[in-house]
């Protein structure tokens, strides 16, 4: 026997052999002893095996040559069990000179495979899932070439087809494979928009499955690869010709990177060599991905990690291109309770997403400040972001629940799971109906107090909203939301016709726009970003202003032309001391002074308030309050800073209770000042749209609250059960407790007094 082997025959004289027995006569089983038979001859090797994975994990010896006959159908091991185990668990190739040296090598003496010393084994992968695994083994000791890595990988491609095409393991085993395809998962991620959600899971990003491996006619898979690559390259400079291709879903890095590849003639010329080996264009992309993949796994850069997801994308994006397919899901045909999966995803396509009906979307990558989440969280669609490993674990079709309250994905969830969210589900929408009917009805308490309740909004698709909750206005206008979801910053031009639309569809209703809040955890990719050490107490919002005023100036022309001849309120962020506020308020003058100038309509009124977040600026309240038209309290920040816990840090977030006497007297002082001076004042912090905290906020004196409009049903339900002189006769005796929360003691007063929390 030679010891050496590889390459005695072309790979494309080997698959057209290999194409021959396939098509030909006999059953599967005998064809496939016939494959093995000339694998092992074509890579001069003493022995080549097939195992196939069978239902519960099991890979068991299918044919052999080389190997003792009886050991077929006999030998099974478990995935992760042995050398084969190890190849298929993690869906890589072993390439051993010494296989018995392995740690993982278990011998099974059934097969007499003591005398072989090297051993060259790859998975068999359909739809990126391994079905099997090819080995090859010599007695003496050796290296296989890379050559003849790659020869038997693009082997187990056409191997793959026969085992699919063939009844040699029953179809209904090989859908399981892949661990526990069909057994109930959970997966715990973060949740970045609430709800719930249950449907069936659809894959941002078809799988996709190479049907026919071996070419029939070479020229025309070549001429097929050439005309898809060229259409792939049109579309990419098509995306990046785009002004907006944020707006597409797209960065422009990641279409930067896709264009570099697909234009890169390495990448290329390595699927085309594929082909002239005798594979069909899509089995040479998927070979060219299977090899990326491989690299991926051994690169610890993440920069090149993350390029190389990039070019596994443009794969993908390939091989549709080659079937006729559009690169993502057909928003036509999506079933009408859609949960989508998808490894990120852009602001416009969930937009596009939610017109046909998406009811709940899981990534594996997203943050809270994500674009897709803060639009996700105004179109009320929940989210859980950073759900690792979900897509490979979730087959389209499954049905699926996405608790975006917990941030818990269940998969193929159990009768019991079903129940409890049936339940819940149930509840919610009777909740809802009930909200919808309290629109009309204005937030009076049952002693006669009326609480004004207005939104937080920061998109077009906000707006409807304030018809629909029946809120009195908008309390905070996040203008930086539209900053963020654009590539490049919005001209004056833009950000006028956008503010405009605001005030129009308000009307009379007032509307608080906040200006930039930007910096912290809210970058903006044009501003470039400065890795500070601490950016929450760093250069963020006014404090970047006022830093760049051109830029807030620009703003602020743009919110004064869009309210020319009407109100306009506008109110500073992260605003520390009065001397900022007054810096800050002499460029909004500068600004109405120009375009009076210069002719233009300016606001017939112009209020000016500001951001109570940092505690220094209640020191100085009685140089700031006559300056003020209102003040807006910024819980989330201010109570961050008040007790030095950072909002966004796991362990310190829910460290202190916002319903502590430290926070509610200060409070408490602070709606008395304003009072006194006669300043209005309003909270638009997260704590505003819970019930309790509101119920505490209006004992404390507050009559104007801003918070998420699917907040605005429930707060108002609690306001319309209160009697507020006696929360306020309770609460003052509790503020001087040295207790760590007044939260139980609370929720007992609403329970006595049957305030509906
Ligand atoms: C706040 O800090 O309470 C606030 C409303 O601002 P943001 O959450 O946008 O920082
Ligand atoms: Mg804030």
């Amino acid at each position: 026997m030679p010891a050496r082997g590889g390459g005695t025959t072309s790979p494309r004289i080997l698959l057209r052999r290999l194409r021959e027995v396939m098509a030909g006569a006999g059953s599967a089983q005998q064809r496939l002893d016939t494959i093995v038979r000339i694998i092992a001859a074509n890579m001069v090797a003493e022995v080549c095996s097939v195992y196939l994975l069978r239902a519960g994990e099991v890979l068991e010896l299918f044919a052999t040559e080389g190997l003792k006959p009886g050991a077929v159908h006999v030998t099974r091991m478990q995935v992760g069990e042995g050398l084969v185990g190890t190849i298929a668990a993690s869906a890589q190739p072993l390439n051993l000179p010494d296989a018995q040296s392995h740690p993982a090598f278990a011998y099974r003496p059934e097969t007499g495979e003591e005398i072989y010393q090297s051993l060259l084994g790859v998975p068999v992968l359909r739809g990126g899932k391994v079905i099997g695994v090819l080995v090859v083994q010599n007695r003496t000791r050796r290296r296989y070439t890379e050559e003849e890595v790659e020869s038997l990988e693009t082997v187990a491609m056409v191997l793959a087809e026969l085992v699919i095409g063939s009844n040699l393991v029953d179809p209904r085993e090989i859908a399981r494979v892949d661990g526990n395809a069909t057994l109930p998962l959970r997966i715990e991620g973060r949740a970045l928009s609430e709800g719930l959600a249950l449907g069936s899971a659809v894959l941002h990003e078809p799988r996709f499955e190479v049907k026919k491996a071996i070419a029939e006619d070479i020229g025309e898979e070549k001429r097929r690869l050439e005309a898809a690559v060229l259409a792939l390259r049109a579309s990419i400079d098509r995306l990046l010709a785009e002004p907006d291709p944020a707006i597409a879903g797209e960065s422009r890095d990641v279409l930067e990177a896709y264009k570099m590849f697909a234009h890169d003639t390495g990448w290329f010329a390595k699927m085309h060599l594929a082909v002239e080996s005798g594979l069909t264009a899509e089995a040479a992309v998927q070979k060219v991905q299977i090899e990326t993949r491989h690299r991926m796994q051994q690169i610890t850069d993440p920069y090149l990690r993350e390029r190389l997801v990039d070019l596994e994308d443009l794969a993908n994006r390939l091989y549709l291109q080659l079937l006729g397919k559009s690169a993502h899901v057909d928003r036509e045909s999506m079933p009408p309770d859609a949960i989508l999966f998808a490894r990120a995803l852009g602001p416009a396509d969930l937009l596009d997403y939610h017109r046909a009906g998406l009811q709940g979307l899981v990534l594996e990558e997203g943050s809270p400040t994500a674009h897709v989440a803060i639009v996700a969280r105004a179109l009320q669609i929940p989210v859980i972001g950073r759900c690792e490993g979900a897509i490979a674990a979730v087959e389209p079709g499954d049905y699926v629940v996405v608790n975006g309250d917990d941030g818990v994905v269940y998969i193929r969830p159990g009768e019991d799971v079903l129940r409890a969210v049936r339940q819940n589900v149930q509840l919610r929408a009777e909740r809802q109906a009930k909200y919808a009917q309290l629109r009309r009805q204005p937030a009076v308490t049952r002693c006669g107090e009326r609480i004004a309740l207005h939104i937080n909004a920061g998109l077009t698709i906000d707006l409807p909203q304030l018809d629909e909750t029946g809120a009195d206005g908008i309390g905070l206008f996040r203008t930086e939301l539209q900053f963020m979801v654009r590539p490049t910053l919005p001209r004056v031009g833009v950000q006028t016709d956008y503010y405009s639309r605001v005030l129009d569809v308000a009307g009379e209703r007032p509307v608080i726009f906040r200006t930039l809040d930007i910096g912290g955890d809210k970058a903006l990719p044009y501003l470039g970003s400065n890795d500070e050490e601490n950016p929450a107490m760093g250069w963020r919002a006014i404090r970047i202003g006022l830093d760049r005023p051109s830029l807030l100036r620009a703003q602020l022309r743009a919110l004064l032309l869009a309210a020319g001849g009407r109100r306009l309120m506008v109110m500073f962020p992260m605003i520390a001391e009065v001397a900022e506020y007054q810096k800050a308020r002499e460029l909004l003058e500068l600004e109405r002074q120009r375009l009076t100038g210069q002719g233009k309509a300016v606001p017939r009124e112009v209020r000016i308030g500001t951001m109570l977040e940092v505690p220094s600026l209640a020191w100085q309240f009685p140089a700031l309050l006559p300056l003020v038209d209102f003040i807006s309290v910024g819980s989330n920040d201010l109570s961050q800073y008040f007790f030095a816990a950072d909002r966004g840090n796991p362990l310190t977030a829910d460290r202190y209770d916002l319903l502590s006497p430290a926070l509610l007297s200060f409070l408490r002082w602070v709606a008395r000042q304003c009072e006194d001076a006669g300043v209005p004042i309003s909270v638009c912090g997260e704590m505003a749209g819970r019930p309790l905290e509101a119920m505490a906020l209006i004992g404390l004196g507050f009559r104007n609250l801003s918070m998420a409009a699917s907040a605005i049903g429930p707060v108002k339900e609690m306001v319309l059960s209160l009697d507020v002189p006696a929360l306020v006769a309770y609460l003052n005796r509790l503020l001087v407790a040295p207790d760590h929360s007044l939260r139980g003691r609370l929720l007992n007063f609403a329970k006595d007094h049957g305030v509906v929390i």
